[in-house]
């Protein structure tokens, strides 16, 4: 391509809403494969609430839930607010706390009137050697329903099973669309549980999930990818992101995202939306394969 068409594409993309951070991104994208998104954030709103709560034996659900709050008041993770709006519409007082920890790509603790409680998913219970075998059921139906089911453990004993949903984008299926129609593949990265993402992957025809990927996972899952399928353009909003983006043939971070994923990415999609990509991948057909 020569140096025109790359100003010709990139002054477009501007006027798209995708804005090309490198001028080499523009020539990477037309020979790309497969597209891996992000899901939280990028394929969904971020915005998660609270759907459903079921307390185990033993446990009252206003202190369960004033507990499990009071941990994720902490927490800056979206899963976080979704709690703590729920007990604050409930009017629960929130307890105070010591000891807070974030362990990531598993869940946060902390301690409440001197017992653990520790909120997360359900590796974080193994982890702590909890069985969640009482909520089996309850997990499966909220997994179907593309809900990320949440335990919460006090004082050493699972107490609770948390369901928090996070609304798909509405720009979301068309955008998925169109990149089928340029004849690219598309894939899911997330942390979340397995049959959350791929109750979310049906609902949007994603081709290829991969789920419960620790944050660091992501650059490993990303390379897989390539390997697999060939050029890669990789989408996210996060910070756990950037690694995922940098590590991407083209990265394209959510415009509405953390600055750390945009500093990391090659694009940035201005509109907050995953509609820029297939933009961005027909601009760089038009542009680049034109004059080649
Ligand atoms: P994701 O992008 O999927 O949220 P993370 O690595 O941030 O990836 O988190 C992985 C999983 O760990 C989440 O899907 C959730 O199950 C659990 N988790 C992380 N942070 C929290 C939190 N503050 N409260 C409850 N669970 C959490
Ligand atoms: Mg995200």
């Amino acid at each position: 391509a020569t140096p025109t068409s790359i100003m010709v594409g990139t002054g477009r993309g501007a006027e798209l809403g995708v804005l090309f951070r490198k001028g080499e991104a523009l020539q990477l994208l037309r020979d790309a494969k497969v597209v891996a998104v992000d899901k939280t954030g990028t394929l969904t709103e971020g915005r998660p609430t609270l759907t459903d709560l079921e307390i185990a034996d033993g446990f009252e659900r206003r202190d369960v839930l004033g507990r499990i709050a009071a941990v994720e008041a902490k927490s800056e993770h979206p899963i976080a607010r979704a709690i703590t709006q729920a007990a604050g519409n409930e009017g629960i007082p929130i307890p105070d706390i010591t000891n807070f920890e974030s362990v990531t790509g598993f869940g946060v603790k902390a301690h409440v009137d001197g017992q653990p409680v520790e909120v997360g998913a359900d590796r974080y219970m193994q982890k702590l050697g909890l069985d969640v075998g009482i909520f089996a059921a309850t997990a499966e139906r909220l997994g179907n329903e593309g809900k990320s089911p949440l335990y919460a453990a006090i004082g050493g004993r699972l107490a609770a099973i948390v369901a928090v949903a996070d609304p798909i984008k509405e720009t979301t299926p068309a955008a998925i669309a169109a990149l089928h129609s340029l004849g690219l593949k598309v894939a899911m990265i997330t942390g979340d549980n397995r049959r959350t993402a791929e109750a979310i992957a049906r609902q949007l025809g994603i081709d290829e999930v991969i789920a419960e990927v620790l944050p660091e996972g992501k650059v490993e899952a990303v390379r897989r990818l390539k390997a697999e399928h060939g050029r890669l353009a990789f989408v996210g909003d996060g910070i756990n992101d950037a690694p995922a983006l940098a590590e991407a043939d083209v990265g394209l971070a959510v415009g509405t995202g953390t600055d750390i994923a945009i500093e990391a990415a090659d694009v940035v999609l201005m509109s907050g939306s995953l509609a820029g990509v297939a933009a961005a991948i027909a601009l760089s057909r038009a542009t680049i394969g034109n004059i080649r």
